[in-house]
This record gives C-alpha cells, structure tokens and sequence, in this order.
C-alpha cells in the first residue's frame, strides 16, 4: 500500500527530534554531525537562540496578514538586503523553484516592456538545477527529472557549463538572458570560473541581455561573501535566493536592480504567503547574525580551514576520491566511477556524518555556517573512517 507521505523521495531511515549547533539526535538517541544543513539550508545550525527567539516572538503576535497590506518586517528586510547587495528592490516568496520563476518572469516582462516581447528565451547550462516547477524543470533541462511530464515549458536554451564560444552561439534575436548559478550545486559543485562569470556579464552587456543569477544554494553567506558572484567583483541584473536566507524557515526572494524591478507593477506578479511576518522575521534575525562584524570572515576562515583538510583526505584515498571541487563551505569530494557517492553517503552515516549526494557522483558537504574548526576536523576523522570503509572493496574493483 502507498504511503501517505507521498513517497517522492528515497529516504534515509534517520528521524531527528532534535538539533543544537550542527548537531542533530534521533529519536533512538543517536547524534549526527550535520554537515548536510538540511541541503545548504539550516545555515545557522539547529536551534539557533537568535532565530529561536525571533520566530517564537513574530508567531506569537502575528504570522501572516498577505500582501493586501504593509508588512513592516519585509520593508524591514528588503531594505537591508539592498543596504548589502546589488539590488534596488526585493519580491519575497516562499522557495528556490518560485523565486526563480519570478526572475525569469522579471526577465521576460523587463523586455516586453522595453520593446523587444520576441526576447523570452534563456540561456541556461548543463548540469543545471533550477527548481521542480514545470518551467523550472525546462529550465534545468535534465532528461531525468522532465521525463514523464509533457512537453518542457519553451524559452531555455542549454549550452555546456564554461563554454563562453557556445554561449555566443546561441544568443539569438529572440535571447532574454543568462541564467547561471555561481556554483552549480545538485549537479555536482562545479563553480563557474570567476572569468566565464565576468565573461557573461560582459556578454550580456554587449547583446542587451540580462544576467540572471541563481544565489539559491550558493548565496547568503556560503561562500564566504553574502552573494558568491561578488567573489568575481561583478553584479547581475537580477538575482534569485532561497535555502539559507530563512535559516531553515521557508522564504526565497528575487533580489533585482531597479530597471527590471521597475515593470512588475501590481498585478503582474504575486503570491499569498510570501514574505509574511513570521517569515520575514526569520529572515531578519538570519540577517542580524550574517552581518554582525566578524561573521563572514570566520565562515571564509573555517571553509578554507575544511578546503585544505579535503585536499588531504583526497590525497591519502586516491583510490576513492577523484578530485576536491566548490567555493566556501559549499565542497565537493568527486568520488573515482568504482565508488557510489550513495554508498560514500552511507559510509558516513556509519560514521555519524551527514551529508548530501549531488550529480557527477559527487559528496556533498554544506554545514553549518556556524561551525568551528574543531568540528571541521571532526567531520575530516569521520569522512577519512568512511574512505578507509569503501577503499577494500573499490580497490579490488580497480585491481580486475
Ligand atoms: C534548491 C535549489 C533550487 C530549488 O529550490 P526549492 O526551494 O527546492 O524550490 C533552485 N536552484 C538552486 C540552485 C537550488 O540549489
């Protein structure tokens, strides 16, 4: 018989009842080191008392109004992400998939508006993760997640990850934009190289496109900047954000410069809960830690800490790991074809470590914002126990 909890996912059967810092426990007591952060997600840890205490406080006197009316908390948090981003003005929404829907739609209406509606395609690349809506699925273009649901939405382009000659090549008259993340993260944690991404800017400057960043996984801190495209000292012209930016409590945004943000007018876009109080409470508090002096430093110190631990590991197990790849606290181990990132995944659990499969048979490791080194290196001990698991099997597969 079915669940009923739609079973859309593999599950690990792991229950956590509770959390503090980057540690979760079972409820048949176990403790985990969390370096999964709910998919890039809990950047604050678990049981953060700021964000805590912010969320209690909001629930208790009002969680949500709509947008029928003024929000002070999201004029609140609009204002501080423009006071710290490119951006001139902020849509609130609740996820990654609708906030980049948003931008696209941004995209398309910026030139409507200006004279050119035959410009609605995006170029987009491989190995790209935008979203599970149906338009977003066009736009991640993985035969694996569009299978089965119809004709793919029109208006993506696919080129490879890196290749600026073929980006030049598909921008045709009917071209909107670039749509890139700085870091692709489901598809592997390849980074964009800090060129290709000015490259594109400089690109969609000279054709009249716009640059559409997707910050979902790689922004709000986890490269070590607010926002990893201010690594390559360029700005987009709009920009999508999700995971991080509540800290756990579901909230995305469309951070956009004013040119583009000027044409969603009333009506043009919208959504009920968005950017509610309670959500954009948490998001505030989110922001009260991120940019208190200090905080951003450390997460660049301890991530270029856990880079170098990864460069060892990858060093004493080359018969499990391939190659270290990301940016910040967004990293990958590519793990040799003989070695199943799944079981690599489940090595880990053994070894009381979280972490996140991604494509390219890739290990995916995004804690915490918070942690310390000494958690670092816990989780390097872990992850060295779970190479020396899987190295007797896979090195006799390497021996036939
Ligand atoms: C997770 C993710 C999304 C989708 O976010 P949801 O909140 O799951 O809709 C989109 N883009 C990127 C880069 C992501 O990592």
């Amino acid at each position: 018989m079915i669940p009923a909890l739609m079973p859309t996912y593999n599950r690990a059967d792991l229950a956590f009842e509770r959390g503090e810092g980057a540690w979760l426990w079972t409820t048949d007591g176990r403790r985990f080191l969390d370096f999964g952060a709910g998919i890039a997600t809990s950047s604050l840890g678990h049981g953060h008392p700021h964000l805590v205490r912010a969320i209690a406080e909001q629930a208790g006197r009002v969680m949500h109004v709509s947008n029928l009316y003024r929000v002070p908390q999201a004029e609140e948090l609009a204002a501080r992400h423009v006071a710290n981003s490119f951006a001139d003005s902020v849509f609130f929404c609740n996820s990654g998939a609708e906030a980049n829907e948003g931008m696209v739609k941004a995209v398309r209406k910026y030139h409507a508006e200006t004279g050119h509606p035959e410009r609605y395609r995006m170029i987009c690349f491989e190995g790209a993760f935008h979203g599970r809506t149906l338009a977003m699925l066009a736009a991640t273009g993985n035969e694996k997640y569009l299978a089965g649901f119809g004709p793919p939405v029109d208006g993506f382009d696919h080129v490879p990850f890196g290749d600026m000659n073929a980006v030049r090549a598909a921008i045709t008259p009917q071209t909107a934009g670039i749509m890139i993340e700085p870091v692709q993260g489901e598809g592997g944690v390849r980074p964009a190289t800090l060129r290709f991404l000015r490259d594109l800017r400089a690109a969609c400057d000279e054709f009249g496109l716009l640059l559409a960043l997707d910050e979902v996984q790689t922004g709000m801190g986890r490269s070590g900047k607010l926002w990893a495209h201010q690594w390559a000292g360029i700005e987009p012209d709009v920009m999508s954000s999700a995971k991080g930016i509540g800290g756990g409590f579901p909230l995305g945004a469309i951070l956009a410069k004013e040119h583009v943000a000027k044409h969603l007018k009333p009506g043009t876009h919208g959504t009920t809960y968005g950017g509610n109080p309670l959500a954009c409470a948490a998001g505030n508090a989110v922001l009260d830690v991120m940019l208190a002096p200090g905080f951003l430093d450390r997460v660049d110190r301890v991530a270029r800490h856990l880079w170098r631990g990864f460069l060892d590991l990858a060093a004493r197990h080359p018969l499990v790991v391939e190659e270290v790849r990301g940016a910040g606290l967004l990293l990958g181990l590519k793990l040799r074809p003989e070695v199943n990132n799944g079981e690599m995944q489940s090595a880990c659990v053994a070894e009381g470590l979280l972490t996140v499969a991604a494509g390219m048979n890739v290990l995916r490791v995004a804690p915490p914002l918070i942690i310390t080194e000494a958690e670092a290196d816990l989780a390097l001990e872990m992850l060295d126990r779970a190479c020396r698991r899987l190295t007797p099997s896979q090195a006799k597969a390497a021996a036939k």
